[in-house]
């Protein structure tokens, strides 16, 4: 066993508002700068949606990416001497600006020079990039007000997946409209392929807390690490000629200091800390053949803090004390192994992701219609998981590559947690026996 410490964080979907504030703060922080401004290191997206950049779960289109074998599972595309070598000259498959979105500004002027008229004069986008006037027509949460509708371009592609296997059609179309906020950031992969991809050595994982960086000095600006990175967390500044990504804001938490979209999350939904894991098991892990049990491959690779063998090992390696002390008081650890409530993101991108999301509990759709009410409570949400708002399948495709059962367990004490605070907050008999009901 050889133990190393790595950050992580874990959102709580219920509490996303979608105020992006997480965003500004990190572009204010990060990519306030010119040659950077499409990039975001922490986005939003709406779901369904197409994500940012768009349809960036759809792996089959990035060259580097991942495809489907004969038996329906990913895996990374082949490649073969020769493609290996023009892929070395050649990077075509990259998304592109579009697929970002162009970076406009707006024309001010038109609004404090315009003559007086009879209507009120408005300010037009204008291209940071040619800065000519332009008409934008994608963006990140374009989304937001298409509700997934499929006459409005294409749709999410994780659920046009569900959709074509699905009976119940209907479901996932614009009348059953459901939409929740995930908030991205880079996932400082247990087993990065970014690191994997690049030619230069220049991307690296830190050992200390496994933050994942770009050595700018060392960058020769190849882009390998955008194909490779299957979330699309790596940029490219087209001015400096260097890959850029999300650096945990590793300044800040060496003095101590959260993250800046922890810090100035509205929601406060973001927890960060310590994980321990076994280093030698992580290609073992990424490497199992049912990319259904990914997720508890993953898990597994955690480490209890509290057990003696577990911090004998960690001593020898050279991790310190204080950094122990941390991950035994590890929220992140206690949310995704202890109580098994947090997820990672695509599992079956087999890069190992450190950022883990409480799925969101949203209203049985059933009992609503019924009632008027949303059904929240305990002995309505038990039996109707299926019926919820947003469907356990979408959640289960982006959080354990398709296998619903995990997806309803966290639902399930989800909702007895829910119920079980309402009759503390309102001074009512507590049902004790909720707890042992959900495991
Ligand atoms: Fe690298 Fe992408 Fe993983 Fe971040 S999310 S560590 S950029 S592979
Ligand atoms: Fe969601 Fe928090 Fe970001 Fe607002 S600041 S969008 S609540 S993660």
């Amino acid at each position: 066993m050889r133990v190393m410490a790595q950050l992580g964080m874990v959102m709580n979907l219920d509490k996303c508002i979608g105020c992006h504030t997480c965003s500004v703060t990190c572009k204010q922080a990060w990519t306030n700068r010119s040659g950077v401004e499409y990039v975001w290191f922490n986005n939003v997206e709406t779901r369904p949606g197409q994500g940012y950049p768009r349809r960036y779960q759809d792996q089959e289109q990035w060259k580097g990416g991942w495809v489907r074998n004969s038996r329906g599972r990913l895996q990374l595309k082949a490649g073969g001497r020769f493609r290996k070598l023009l892929s070395i000259f050649a990077n075509p498959v990259l998304p592109n600006i579009r697929d970002y979105y162009e970076p406009w500004t707006y024309d001010y002027e038109k609004l404090t020079d315009a003559p007086l008229g009879d209507d009120f004069p408005v300010a037009q986008p204008k291209s940071l990039i040619s800065g000519e006037p332009m008409a934008v027509e994608w963006s990140a949460n374009w989304d937001d007000d298409l509700g997934g509708a499929p006459e409005h371009g294409p749709r999410d592609p994780v659920v046009e997946r569900i959709r074509k296997e699905s009976e119940d059609k209907v479901r996932f179309d614009y009348e059953r409209a459901f939409m929740f906020f995930l908030p991205r950031i880079c996932e400082h992969c247990l087993n990065p392929s970014c690191v994997a991809s690049c030619p230069s050595g220049a991307m690296y994982k830190r050992a200390e807390d496994g933050i994942v960086l770009v050595d700018q000095d060392q960058c020769r600006g190849w882009r390998m690490c955008v194909t490779g990175c299957p979330y699309k967390k790596v940029y490219f500044n087209h001015r400096t000629g260097k890959a850029e990504k999300c650096t945990f804001c590793y300044p800040r938490v060496e003095v101590g200091l959260p993250t800046v979209c922890s810090e100035t999350c509205v929601g406060r939904l973001r927890y960060i800390g310590l994980f321990l894991y076994d280093a030698d098991r992580v290609t073992e892990a990424a490497s199992v053949a049912d990319e259904r049990a990914l997720y508890e491959a993953q898990l597994d690779l955690l480490l209890d803090p509290h057990d003696p063998q577990v911090l004998a090992a960690a001593r020898r390696e050279g991790i310190a004390e204080d950094w122990l002390a941390a991950a035994q008081r590890s929220p992140v650890y206690t949310l995704a192994k202890d109580y098994r409530v947090a997820l990672p993101l695509h599992p079956e991108f087999r890069t190992m992701p450190m950022v883990w999301y409480i799925p969101p509990l949203s209203p049985v759709v059933d009992r609503l219609a019924e009632t008027g009410h949303d059904g929240e409570d305990a002995g309505n949400l038990f039996g109707a998981i299926d019926a919820l708002r947003i469907p356990v399948e979408y959640l289960a495709e982006l959080f354990t590559a398709g296998d619903p059962a995990p997806v309803r367990g966290v639902l399930q004490k989800l909702a007895a947690m829910r119920s079980y605070m309402r009759d503390v907050t309102l001074d009512r008999p507590r049902d004790e026996s909720i707890a042992r009901s959900v495991g």
